[in-house]
């Protein structure tokens, strides 16, 4: 992994974990709160359904001793009683028969005289009413429940709680509660009224609802009354085990819950919620129930996953979008970033030394910057929307701008030296890079046009130059320039093969050295102007003269024939004879340009050589074929 590549998933890494950072702590509050979650939970939803349940209960408990007040206090059980006969027997047993049919929550009505005979006896036994026979009916006397009948006070309900086990008269019916009523006649108490209540039903009916958890139903002292997991005092099979009791089987929660009497706490069972049944408020006969919902450590366990599982689901959401807007937001200020920086460049650039002029693909101006207005002379309104055409100087041919535009099309960049005009029509001489900007199919969208002003170098460079060919002595062209020119017009002699002849000649001081000699060095630089001053003098502009030597002089004759050449030569030298008063001559040998420079300067001096050899003061032709002779 390269090291950029690893600081942008640093990076990543870093901004989604600071992302993160709230999220995850959010979230790690939630994970904490499960748990109360689940206990708001259970105290709603099971807190609720065992609300439910108890006003069932009390309600139901209360409708039973209403129904049972009214019964014994019906005349038809009050006439069996004061006139006991076969009669008024039959008639209440066919009462307390409908009585049976119409309503379930009393299962045996039962009339006992003081010795605990029974007199009547009608009881509902798995939903058949029937009465018992006179053969059937049975003495409680010396049985624990009528012991308990007889200490019942007058016009009062006794309301007993017996174990089904123990009632050995019982006919198969298990209810433990019997509601009981001393019958009084005259202020005497005569018999007594027992109900049953049908408890099994009266609870089952209350509680057994197949959508909700059936709660386990705990009396006072913590025996089971109904339980799905316990053996329960109401449940049918239960008459020959011992009941299960709770306080127990758990003694610290039957603790917690009798001195709370409804909510919810965890156990290391798992979650119990509870609600105490107040049945002492229908009456004050009646002890309380307990009903008590346990849910297990499993059920809680799935509840918990669901709740666990939902939360991390969520979490992993919520990161992975803030990883996606980690990505987003890296992506974002990486751009943000290089185009501020691209943006700085831009606009150093722009300020920079350079002149900078952009165009449109059109080649239409559309930016300059200061420099360029500074240099110019144009203010960006002068030139907006213009093309660059407008500089042109009229310096460079038609040529030079194909070339560029070529340059620009093909390769995308243009360097060169060019000469433009100024706002103000001074020239100005430039150092000029173009630069095509594409986009991403390779079109030129724009022009980027710099260049620094070389005006001022290119005077000084000029003057060097001249310098550096001028002779000092003479001010005239010096061999070095000679070369130069002598080569170029052999170059052109070249190209242009049938043009008219030009010619070359070479000029020599005759015996310079006795000047020298007798006059002194400076007088012979006097003489060496002043032949140079001469020949410049009689020559015309086209014409190239030269120094060449220390007191050698190369002419060159453009558009000149032998003859034309021969004629201009013979005036010089008498010129010069003249103006120095016969004290100064010269020599000159000349020859007809060809393309062939070393053959023209050789043979020029060849003929210069005659012409000394001849006796000085004269000028000599040396014709090609003469050459080729002479070698
Ligand atoms: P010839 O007729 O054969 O040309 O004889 P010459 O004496 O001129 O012989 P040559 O051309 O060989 O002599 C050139 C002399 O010019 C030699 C040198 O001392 C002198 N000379 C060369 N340069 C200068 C210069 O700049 N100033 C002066 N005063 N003399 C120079
Ligand atoms: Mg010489
Ligand atoms: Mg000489």
């Amino acid at each position: 992994m390269s090291s950029d590549k690893f600081k942008n998933v640093a990076q990543f890494f870093f901004i989604w974990g600071v992302l993160s950072l709230v999220p995850i702590l959010y979230f790690y509050l939630q994970y904490r709160g499960v748990e109360h979650q689940i206990y708001n939970l259970v105290q709603q939803e099971r807190g609720i359904n065992l609300e439910f349940d108890k006003q069932g209960i009390m309600t139901n408990t209360q409708d039973v001793l209403k129904t049972f007040r009214v019964l014994s206090d019906s005349i038809v059980l009050n006439n069996a009683v004061t006139a006991p006969n076969d009669l008024n027997s039959a008639v209440l047993k066919d009462f307390w028969r409908s009585v049976l049919y119409a309503q379930n929550t009393l299962s045996r009505l039962r009339l006992v005289n003081l010795q605990g005979q029974e007199l009547v006896n009608v009881y509902n036994l798995d939903n058949n009413v029937s009465a018992a026979q006179s053969n059937q009916l049975i003495n409680l006397n010396h049985s624990n429940l009528f012991d308990k009948i007889k200490q019942t006070q007058n016009k009062t309900i006794g309301v007993y709680i017996v174990n089904a086990q123990k009632d050995h008269v019982d006919l198969g019916f298990s209810s433990p509660i019997r509601l009981v009523a001393p019958l009084l006649v005259d202020g005497q108490r005569r018999a007594y009224f027992i109900a049953d209540m049908n408890t099994d039903h009266l609870y089952n009916k209350t509680l057994s609802n197949e959508s909700k958890n059936i709660p386990e139903l705990i009396d006072i002292k913590g025996n089971y009354l109904l339980s799905k997991t316990h053996t329960g005092r109401l449940e049918p099979e239960s008459s020959e085990k011992a009941v299960d009791n709770f306080a127990t089987l758990y003694p610290a929660i039957w603790h917690e819950m009798t001195s709370l009497g409804s909510g919810a706490f965890k156990t290391t069972l798992g979650w119990i919620s509870f609600v105490q049944v107040p049945l002492h408020i229908v009456d004050p006969n009646l002890n309380d129930l307990y009903l008590v919902d346990m849910i297990g450590n499993s059920d809680i366990a799935q509840t918990e996953r669901n709740h666990y599982a939902a939360l991390t689901s969520q979490l992993v959401a919520v990161l992975a979008i803030l990883g996606l807007l980690s990505v987003l937001f890296l992506n974002w200020n990486r751009k943000h970033i290089k185009n501020t920086l691209e943006g700085k460049l831009a606009l150093a650039a722009m300020e920079g030394m350079s002149a900078i002029v952009i165009t449109d693909k059109n080649n239409k101006i559309i930016k300059v910057n200061s420099q360029f207005s500074r240099l110019s002379g144009y203010q960006l309104e002068d030139v907006l929307g213009k093309t660059p055409s407008l500089f042109s100087s009229g310096k460079h041919e038609a040529e030079f701008y194909q070339k560029m535009w070529q340059d620009l099309q093909t390769v995308g960049v243009w360097e060169g030296e060019i000469v433009n005009r100024r706002k103000d029509g001074r020239l100005l001489t430039e150092i000029l890079r173009i630069q095509a900007i594409t986009d991403d199919n390779h079109v030129i969208q724009y022009y980027v046009a710099s260049f620094v002003d070389i005006s001022e170098r290119k005077i000084l460079e000029n003057r060097l130059r001249e310098q550096s060919e001028k002779d000092a002595l003479t001010d005239i062209p010096n061999r070095r320039k000679f070369d130069q020119v002598f080569r170029g017009n052999c170059y052109e002699i070249q190209r242009y093969p049938n043009q008219k002849h030009a010619c070359f000649a070479i000029c020599d001081i005759d015996h310079f050295k006795s000047i020298n000699d007798t006059k002194g060095h400076a007088y012979g630089d006097h003489v060496i102007r002043s032949v140079a001053q001469t020949l410049k003098d009689g020559l015309r502009e086209s014409d190239f003269l030269a120094r060449i030597g220390g007191e050698e002089f190369a002419v060159i004759l453009p558009h000149t024939s032998e003859e034309e050449a021969q004629n201009v030569l013979e005036r010089l030298r008498i010129t010069i004879y003249e103006k120095h008063h016969k004290k100064v001559t010269i020599s000159i040998g000349y020859t007809t340009m060809t393309a062939l420079a070393e053959d023209v300067y050789q043979r020029a001096d060849m003929a210069l050589y005659e012409a000394k050899s001849c006796g000085r003061n004269r000028v000599n032709y040396l014709a090609n074929q003469e050459h080729l002779d002479l070698v």
